[in-house]
């Protein structure tokens, strides 16, 4: 008999039909209830088995972790929570799990232990959440950019330029360890490799994006991306995956009016899509808040905070207004922010980017007008001649979730801005291409995918809305 997913089988009123149900035990209560679970959907279906009927060696098999199928009728349930349930007529296991060397017990493990189970932390009903939540949040990338004509473009993994990720690129070599050509000086003869020069895994899809929104106007890549990270924070990961858009004739304030739309359109879907989820973990996140002193705890639920960036407009500040709101501002009584900030021109740092968002004014912010000389060489440079077309928007809890700007369109001031930094111009000429023949203004943005499925899911460590996390000194799957 074909099996149906438990999340069908919880949303079905025809009940006292024959169905078969497939997945995992989640708990066996009794000698009688197994709470079933099988991905489909946070909830388990309780399913009752008849132990008068049924031979001892197979209800010591029905442990925590086995493989199941039952087979039954579906029935009204008299217990509480849920309103189906199987009266079990026909159990096979499919798989033993030893009740006993089963890592996943039914309690709440730490998150720290879970990492270090990241094959199996997905049974948990979190990390289901989680990652049900990621999916449908991938899904919902893709529906936004197709439904509004961009298209879809693969940019390189292995890339032969190095111009933006000077120190945090990962190297790709085909070279054996032994045996492998030197120059005279001893270093890696490149030229003797595979591609014949140096390569490196990609740290961002902007630039070969823009070469592509350069002629299909719309475009859009998501796909993975590799930096170095050498510090271990809960926001970075050495391999994350980013969407990034760019859009012929769209200039800064356009790529701000996307990137807000967007990013509401993907946390609207997935408050949609994934409300029993969300809800889980809205109450997973309410425990642990109840754990903290009062002073600190959050005064918005998960949901809550998820429509609040909803319903209100993202604060749009200058950096300089930005520099003034800190100069005057006293974050903890005594000291000002000032002795970091002393001079207008220097990078925020995470301290003044959260003050901003969570005690200032309370809602994300972008944050725009960068100073040039902090900012990557093709953002465009405004006619003050000291502050480029960058924005990045700062999520409350986050941080920095998008990065953007409006390019530099014209040829002669991008290629002053590449001298003055060392950017070789002849491994930049497919780039350069794009200015030399029918440049016009464009603009664009990267949001890193792992930091809005923090955001969604009210999770605060990067390592666990990703499968399997890949930072300094792990890589252990
Ligand atoms: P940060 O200041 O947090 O290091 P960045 O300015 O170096 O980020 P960008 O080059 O602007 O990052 O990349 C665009 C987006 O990619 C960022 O806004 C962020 O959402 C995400 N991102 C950057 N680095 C990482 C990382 N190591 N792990 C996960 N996401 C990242
Ligand atoms: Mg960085
Ligand atoms: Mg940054
Ligand atoms: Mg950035």
């Amino acid at each position: 008999m074909k099996h149906i997913k438990v999340v069908d089988l919880l949303n079905n009123t025809k009940t006292l039909q024959e169905v078969t149900a497939k997945g995992w035990v989640r708990t066996f209560r009794n000698n009688q209830f197994i709470a079933l679970n099988d991905g489909s959907t946070i909830q388990n279906i309780q399913c009752v088995v008849d132990f008068e009927n049924t031979s001892e060696e197979t209800l010591r098999r029905i442990t925590t972790g086995a493989a199941v199928a039952v087979t039954g009728t579906l029935q009204e349930s008299q217990g509480k929570g849920q309103k189906v349930e199987i009266q079990v007529t026909k159990l096979e296991i499919l798989g033993d799990s030893d009740a006993e060397k089963y890592p996943i017990q039914p309690k709440k493990h730490s998150l720290e232990f879970l990492r270090e189970n990241a094959h199996l932390r997905v049974r948990t009903n979190a990390f289901g959440a989680i990652m049900r939540v990621r999916s449908a949040l991938s899904f919902a990338v893709h529906q936004y950019f197709q439904e509004r004509g961009f298209f879809y473009v693969n940019t390189p993994i292995i890339t032969g330029s190095d111009a933006e990720g000077a120190g945090e690129m990962f190297r790709v070599t085909a070279l054996p360890f032994d045996g492998t050509p030197r120059d005279e000086e001893g270093k890696v003869d490149f030229k003797k490799d595979f591609f014949g020069k140096e390569t490196n895994l990609t740290v961002s899809g902007q630039l070969e994006a823009e070469t592509y929104a350069m002629a299909l106007g719309q475009v859009y890549t998501f796909g993975p991306t590799f930096r170095a990270e050498n510090s271990n924070t809960s926001r970075h990961l050495a391999e994350f995956w980013m969407i990034e858009p760019e859009v012929a004739f769209n200039d800064l304030d356009a790529n701000m009016d996307l990137a807000e739309d967007f990013i509401k359109y993907v946390v609207r879907y997935a408050v949609e899509k994934c409300a029993d989820d969300l809800q889980f973990l809205e109450q997973r996140l309410a425990d642990e808040e109840k754990q903290k002193p009062q002073a600190e705890r959050s005064e918005m639920s998960l949901l809550e905070k998820l429509n609040f960036v909803l319903e209100n407009n993202f604060k749009r500040v200058s950096y300089t207004e930005a520099i003034d709101i800190l100069k005057s501002s006293t974050p903890n009584k005594k000291k000002k922010f000032q002795y970091l900030i002393d001079e207008w021109g220097a990078d925020l740092q995470s301290e003044h980017e959260r003050y901003l968002v969570e005690k200032h004014f309370k809602c994300p912010v972008i944050l725009f007008d960068y100073p040039a000389k902090i900012k990557a060489f093709y953002m465009r440079l405004n006619e003050d001649e000291k502050t480029v077309r960058a924005m990045d928007i700062l999520f409350p809890g986050i941080g920095e979730i998008v990065g953007g700007s409006q390019r530099e369109e014209r040829y002669d001031v991008l290629i002053e801005k590449m001298k003055a930094l060392n950017i070789p111009e002849e491994e930049m000429w497919w780039y350069l291409d794009t200015r030399r023949f029918g440049s016009a203004i464009h603009s664009g943005f990267g949001l890193g995918f792992e930091r809005l499925v923090l955001f969604v899911t009210g999770m605060t460590n990067i390592r666990d809305v990703i499968p399997f996390p890949r930072t300094p000194q792990n890589a252990e799957f």
